[in-house]
């Protein structure tokens, strides 16, 4: 009897409603993949090198230090020294007074900003436009606020001149991103330097979805967590600055890609009260505060760079030298074996078309699974490289419409780059020789 009663109980949904359809998650799958069978891992965004020494300093500074109070809560909106630097460095950069208070808020990384926003300004009903290929955790986050996602892709041109493509090669059509704003349309998503592709969009491409904003009164979730790693001269232009377009954006940013320190889970979102104020009653009703230590390290790092603004010694003029380098190490070994590598703007991902390395893996007729997904897991178990898929960053039903193509980060070591084109070096001779 008693365990017929139990087994009553436990046949009640346990899952609330708000969570169908999002349990899926490529990451659990991929990074677990990675750990078991890779030998070379450019898989997951992270860098392999340490965050740089000043900033390390201060970590250990703000450990050890005098002020005890360190180790204990402090401001729940954000650490008064970092918000506050925060406030002065993106006044800087766009060029009005930002309140610290009301204007900054400080997030557990980027993703949780993320979280913050849609759950404070998407309701039941709203539409939220993504443009693809996207950020995967976008869709699922939309959709547990209640709201619907609308997407719209990026739409490759092949150059004409038989030149590696560039991620500027992929753009949006005026009039298909044109249709898909409506009454519903609460919010649009720009990634600007993108994830996966590497694209930061142009002044032209940002005002044209500033007008659109305007025109339709939508509100805009600017991700721009890779802002400084910008390569061969291009501008990383705030969607923020244009006009018409501060009161109706969020900024988020990321201490982990800014300085290297993706374990720290420092972000920061900024932006007006009228949108802030919303994002702080999310934050106090759920993760409600961050670690004291590391937003101090932060604030210190921040306080350094506005010293060193633009100056050869800083670190967002350094890191984005060393990203090239690295990217064009990747580009040359992968266009050596045929690995077809567009060449991005921005970011440390690197999208490769893999379609000259389709008969190494064995097909599955009528399988679910995309053509690109079997072949990173293939390339990982026997060629031990780890990289992404590219339908990871799709909509469901448009998976298959760029299916193949893997990313790769080159964030790494040159030690870890020369390991990678070892192996593709050996797998195209063993591909050639008879
Ligand atoms: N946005 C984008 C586009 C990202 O690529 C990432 C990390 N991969 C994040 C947000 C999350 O950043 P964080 O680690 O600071 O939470």
């Amino acid at each position: 009897f008693v365990s017929l009663s139990l087994q009553a109980k436990m046949s009640r949904p346990v899952q609330a409603r708000r969570l169908e359809g999002t349990d899926k998650n490529i990451w659990v799958e991929f990074v677990k993949l990675a750990a078991t069978y890779s030998k070379v891992n450019l898989g997951q965004g992270f860098p392999d090198f340490p965050p740089p020494d000043f900033l390390k300093e201060s970590f250990v500074r703000a450990l050890s230090g005098e002020n005890h109070m360190l180790h204990q809560y402090t401001r729940a909106f954000g650490h008064p020294p970092l918000v506050k630097i925060l406030a002065q460095f993106f006044g800087k950069l766009l060029g009005r007074d930002l309140d610290p208070m009301t204007n900054v808020m400080v997030t557990v990384g980027a993703y949780q900003a993320l979280f913050c926003c849609f759950q404070a300004l998407v309701d039941e009903g709203d539409e939220v436009i993504i443009i693809e290929p996207f950020f995967d955790c976008y869709e699922p986050m939309v959709k547990m606020a209640g709201g619907t996602p609308v997407f719209v892709p990026l739409r490759p041109k092949a150059p004409k001149d038989g030149k590696l493509m560039s991620s500027a090669d992929w753009q949006l059509d005026p009039a298909e991103l044109s249709s898909k704003f409506s009454g519903r349309t609460k919010a649009i998503v720009l990634n600007s330097p993108n994830n996966p592709l590497g694209k930061v969009f142009s002044r032209e491409e940002l005002e044209l979805i500033a007008d659109l904003c305007v025109k339709h009164d939508v509100l805009c979730i600017s991700d721009e967590v890779y802002e400084w790693l910008v390569y061969d001269g291009k501008e990383h232009i705030r969607i923020a600055t244009l006009r018409g377009m501060w009161d109706r954006t969020v900024i988020i940013g990321s201490a982990g890609k800014t300085f290297s320190a993706t374990g720290w889970k420092v972000g920061w979102t900024v932006g007006p009260n009228r949108l802030l104020q919303h994002l702080r009653t999310v934050h106090q009703n759920s993760v409600y505060h961050c670690a004291t230590i590391a937003q101090e390290a932060v604030a210190q790092g921040f306080q350094r760079e506005l010293e060193l603004y633009g100056k050869p010694d800083s670190y967002f003029v350094q890191l984005p030298k060393e990203l090239q380098q690295k990217r064009d190490w990747l580009v040359q070994s992968l266009d050596a074996v045929g690995m077809k590598p567009i060449i991005p703007e921005g970011t440390y991902f690197l999208v490769a078309d893999i379609s000259k390395f389709k008969s190494d893996v064995p097909d599955v007729p009528d399988s679910d699974e995309t053509y690109d997904s079997r072949f990173a897991k293939w390339m990982v178990k026997n060629k031990g490289l780890a990289a992404i898929p590219l339908s990871a960053f799709y909509s469901g039903a448009h998976k298959n419409n760029y299916n193949h193509f893997i990313r790769f980060c080159f964030a790494k070591e040159e030690a870890t780059l020369k390991a990678a084109n070892d192996i593709l070096q050996k797998w195209k001779q063993e591909k050639t020789s008879p």
